[in-house]
């Protein structure tokens, strides 16, 4: 029995090579020693926590350095804004004409705004514009460091009272970085600036989602959406010309949801015009926002049907603990829709239908654990549904979402709560191939893009490989030590 539920999981039956088989060894051998001691004393066990409690004692993990290493592939689901680190967001508020409006008596950061002259723009709240050098006089350099810090991420709040405070928490991220990043320059800096921080984490392919805002420039000049895109394939290029075995980086348009169905009809004649004039860039479309509070599918299905069958449907579907709810259906409405792969399908299996549908059709699930946990909707690895997806080798890849949010790195700490804490404690090397490869072979790459994307990655993995093996004696398994302070 053991035998047979064994075959049957995810990545099981790859095939290592006797290379990979050594290297498998030394990783088999890091994990055990976590679930060891996790087992022993199960308050050290790192899964059983929220990220934000234990960020620093993983980072001192072998077995997380071990997986940052590692040539991961891509990830296929992150939104654009949330992506680079929170040092370099600081790092942008140095830059030259930078306003920023504070209220709560100078206090809170309410917006941003690069302007020559004092912003007359209207912000989500009432507040008051200061240039961003005086704002940081006047409260000190290193507070402002450390109130922004925070202030770009989710942190402190391991809790909220709700899923849905830690959404509005959430959102309100995304507002207060919209002056910054939507200005022209920083835009395409941000960017190029993610891709680096990607590839640096062990990841060659980025497929990210984008609302496509419209950006500002310093003086009257107005840009289009066109300009938001072609600023991205010229900052791409820029990047692949000085990389070259980076694999690349897809668009998908993806707007906010919680609209009404005509403006989705607008949303859908915007995707195909941008495909027109970006046919290998912008190739797919999906529908961004919390779940819960926008509408469901099949409230646009009409509109969504009017997509060409060249652009493919990326849908966020099933982020939610309601099961039976019209939230929970869009997981129906989806695969009915087409969609190519699943976002979340955190409740893919209350469906096993859809499950079934999944596996047959290969729709790929993407699975991003720690946004999961941050966003309130499980706390304990262990206890994650994709166990489910694993178990019964349903089409999977780990994703981030919004890295940046939760001071997490672009890939590695999801790879690693998703092998320690969600695999099987029998997941090895096999597991973490198949992962890398799936990233590839369920992405939006044409299928001669993907030849060429697995050759680059497999030339990253087999260095990897023969490093693990060569440097095996200088990684030292965790020492036993509880977590808890
Ligand atoms: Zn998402």
């Amino acid at each position: 029995m053991l035998e047979s539920q064994r075959v049957m999981t995810m990545g099981a039956t790859t095939a290592l090579t006797p290379e990979e088989q050594l290297a498998n060894k030394y990783i088999v051998e890091l994990k055990k020693a976590e679930y060891k001691t996790g087992i022993l004393d199960p308050s050290t066990h790192s899964p059983g926590y929220h990220i934000f409690q234990l960020l620093s004692e993983v980072n001192k993990s072998p077995l997380f350095k071990a997986l940052r290493t590692m040539p991961k592939g891509g990830v296929l689901h992150a939104h654009d804004t949330a992506i680079c680190s929170t040092e370099y967001l600081i790092r942008l508020t140095y830059r030259e004409n930078l306003w920023i409006c504070t209220a709560d008596e100078g206090c809170k950061a309410i917006a941003f705004r690069f302007s020559k002259e004092k912003p007359t723009l209207k912000a989500i709240a009432e507040c008051s514009w200061e240039p961003m050098s005086e704002f940081r006089e006047r409260r000190g350099e290193e507070n402002v460091r450390r109130y922004l810090l925070r202030r770009f991420s989710m942190y402190p709040y391991s809790t909220f009272k709700s899923n849905n405070q830690a959404w509005n928490h959430f959102m309100s991220i995304f507002i207060l970085l919209d002056g910054l990043l939507c200005y022209a320059p920083v835009w395409a800096d941000y960017y190029y600036r993610a891709l680096k921080e990607f590839y640096e984490d062990g990841v060659q392919y980025l497929e990210l989602r984008s609302l496509l805002p419209e950006l500002y420039c310093l003086g009257e000049k107005k840009l289009t959406i066109n300009d938001t895109v072609q600023i991205y394939k010229d900052t791409l290029e820029r990047y692949m010309a000085k990389n070259p075995n980076f694999i690349g980086s897809k668009l998908i348009y993806a707007p906010l949801r919680g609209v009404d169905p005509p403006v989705v009809e607008k949303y859908v004649e915007t995707c195909v015009a941008l495909n027109k004039q970006f046919p290998t860039f912008l190739v797919g479309f999906d529908l961004v926002g919390q779940e819960e509070l926008g509408r469901p599918l099949i409230d646009f299905v009409d509109q969504l049907l009017k997509m060409p069958e060249h652009i493919n449907f990326y849908f966020h579907a099933g982020e939610t603990n309601w099961y039976g709810s019209t939230v929970d259906e869009n997981l129906i409405d989806a695969v009915l829709l087409g969609t190519k792969r699943i976002g979340h399908g955190y409740a893919i299996i209350k469906h096993p239908f859809i499950m079934s549908l999944a596996k047959k059709l290969g729709i790929a699930v993407e699975v991003c654990p720690v946004s999961n946990q941050v966003l309130q909707l499980g706390q304990d690895y262990r206890n994650h549904p994709a166990s489910h997806i694993i178990c019964q080798d349903v089409p999977m890849v780990i994703s981030s979402d919004d890295p940046s949010f939760w001071h997490a790195l672009p890939l590695s700490h999801d790879f690693y709560f998703a092998f320690l804490g969600i695999a099987p404690m029998r997941a090895d090397l096999r597991f973490l191939k198949c992962l890398a490869i799936n990233s590839i072979k369920y992405s939006a790459l044409t299928t001669p893009e993907k030849v060429i994307g697995i050759q680059k990655w497999h030339k990253q993995w087999i260095k990897w490989i023969n490093e693990v093996i060569k440097t095996k004696g200088q990684l030292e398994p965790r020492e036993d030590k509880s977590l808890k302070k």
